[in-house]
């Protein structure tokens, strides 16, 4: 059976500092993805099927295509929550460099 694109699994991402709502993705997405939401452009990541189409189309770059993972990286509480997690990690760390030290 053949397998489904990896590509498919990535999607449209708009970078809200760079959109100014001008709505020209929306006229080319063929599956209806995007819509402007307070003059931002919102992809709908269940429609979005990454022809990049949109990416192509928008005068200003402010879309890129992107792993599905990525969105949520980008918000300022997750990378919050990774930082406090490294910082745990790298006090560990210390913490074994110390113990093996002693040795
Ligand atoms: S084409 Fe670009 S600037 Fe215009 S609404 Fe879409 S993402 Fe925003
Ligand atoms: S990549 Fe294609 S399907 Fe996805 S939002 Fe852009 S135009 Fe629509």
């Amino acid at each position: 059976m053949q397998q489904p694109s990896p590509l498919l699994a990535w999607k449209a991402s708009v970078d809200e500092n760079l959109c100014v709502g001008c709505g020209k993705c929306t006229e080319v997405c063929g599956t209806c993805a995007i819509r402007i939401i307070d003059k931002k452009a919102v992809i709908d990541f269940d429609r979005c099927i990454c022809c990049a189409i949109c990416m192509k189309t928008c005068p200003q770059g402010a879309i890129t295509i992107i792993p599905p993972s990525f969105p949520t990286l980008q918000r300022e509480e997750d990378l919050g929550e990774i930082k406090a997690q490294l910082k745990g990690i790298g006090a560990q760390l210390e913490e074994m460099e110390r113990s093996i030290k002693k040795l």
